[in-house]
């Protein structure tokens, strides 16, 4: 949607507050909020099949950018990306492309999307009263923020360069995907199926290889006796067990243990 273009609302800001007119600056502060938002969801497109569903339906560009950051660590950091062309042996050849990307800085994210919005308001009579403290120099914010936001709307490319560990769901048979250098301080991976939310603990072994270990819990079949195991996933309020060996049925209660079914108790 162009009108809601990150480098269209930035322009439209920058013009807005040439004028200087302190009721175009209103109009500055929204201008600059569809930037930060539409920078942020051009992010969030970037890693669509990395994040789960739910991400989708925030509209919190700070919430966004924090599921972003889980993923991979360097998701607001700038770089640099170089592109060579080939020799027909496979080596390096001539250097083709070199641009940089600038990402907005997480602080001013967090410092500057609700501070602008405080201008969308008209004060409240309190505010209106206490003139001396509340009345801000609009115009001088503005320009102090605008070369904050300038390099990151003004980005042509993005990409995501996350080194990702891919596995299968063992439960439901989708894939999960993790980002490698995130997996090394948080070793847990959780199927995003929603009907699912299977849990992994992941190993990332020293030659860079994935080992995905689903979390299950054991338990001794109050009638068999036997050993048993169910995903770790399950434990939730009134969910059913099954034994592999008897097959009798079993409700896991809190605090956790398995109760006898109504129907089975005879
Ligand atoms: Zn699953
Ligand atoms: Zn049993």
């Amino acid at each position: 949607m162009i009108i809601f273009d990150k480098y269209e609302t930035f322009n439209r800001a920058k013009q807005l507050l040439k004028s200087g007119r302190p009721e175009e600056l209103r109009y500055a502060c929204l201008e600059l909020r569809y930037c930060i938002e539409a920078i942020c969801y051009e992010k969030l497109k970037l890693y669509e099949k990395h994040v789960p569903e739910e991400v989708y339906s925030t509209w919190q560009p700070k919430k966004v950018m924090e599921t972003l950051h889980e993923y991979d660590p360097f998701v607001m950091e700038n770089y640099e990306l170089r592109i060579w062309s080939e020799k027909p042996d496979g080596s390096r050849d001539k250097l083709i492309l070199t641009e940089g990307h600038t990402n907005l800085r997480f602080e001013v994210l967090k410092k500057h999307y609700n501070k602008l919005s405080f201008f969308l308001h008209v004060p409240t009579l309190k505010q209106q009263k206490n003139k001396g403290a509340e009345v801000q120099d609009l115009k001088s914010y503005l320009e102090t923020i605008l070369p904050e936001i300038s390099a990151a709307a003004a980005n042509t490319f993005d990409s995501n360069l996350a080194e990702v560990a891919q596995s299968v769901c063992r439960e439901c048979g989708q894939p999960i995907l993790r980002n490698v250098e995130s997996l090394k301080n948080n070793p847990v991976a959780i199927c995003k199926n929603e009907n699912c939310k299977a849990e992994y603990d992941v190993k990332v072994t020293e030659e860079g290889k994935t080992l995905w270990k689903l979390r299950q819990l054991d338990f001794a079949c109050p009638k068999c006796k036997k050993k048993n195991y169910f995903g770790r996933h399950f434990l939730k309020e009134g969910q059913v067990i099954n034994c592999f060996e008897c097959s009798s049925k079993y409700i896991l209660n809190r605090p956790w243990y398995l109760a006898a079914r109504d129907e089975d108790k005879t």
